[in-house]
């Protein structure tokens, strides 16, 4: 039997080691920083927009295992979407992981690879961990100029 719990960890470590999309994007038309200071996790998260399409997407993660996956993954799914595809995706996996109770196998199979991050359910600190390169990727779109942080 395939051990699910050891496969997301493989994909999550793939991730984490071999960040797909890291490095600063120029030219950018957006940017913005975040901050998780519980774990020590730093983003910049660098978006081309082009017509209301996410062009290009890059970041610079200092973090653990989980911000930096999260972040790779992120880039994976948005890149060459809409920027309001973006937002939705970011608003199913933000419910899934902060809300209490069950989730269904449909609402897990909607989120394709980041399904893999849903153990993080179970450690507040660690959805801080997998939420800030998103929220940060939210930020840059809304031109906050202010630093992100999860506290
Ligand atoms: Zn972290």
């Amino acid at each position: 039997m395939i051990d699910l719990r050891s496969l997301y960890q493989d994909v999550i470590l793939d991730h984490s080691r071999n960040p797909r999309n890291s490095g600063p994007l120029e030219p950018h038309s957006h940017s913005a920083n975040g901050n998780n200071p519980l774990c020590g996790d730093r983003i910049r998260v660098y978006v081309r927009l082009a017509n209301g399409t996410i062009d290009n997407i890059g970041f610079e993660a200092k973090g653990c295992a989980i911000s930096v996956a999260s972040a790779s993954m992120m880039t994976e799914l948005i890149k060459g979407g809409g920027v309001e595809e973006a937002r939705a995706i970011f608003a199913r996996f933000h419910d899934v992981v902060t809300r209490k109770g069950d989730i269904s196998e449909a609402e897990i199979e909607a989120l394709d690879k980041l399904a893999t991050l849903i153990g993080v359910r179970e450690f507040p600190m660690r959805i801080k961990c997998a939420t800030l390169p998103w929220h940060t990727m939210a930020a840059a779109l809304d031109g906050v100029a202010d630093d992100v942080t999860t506290e």
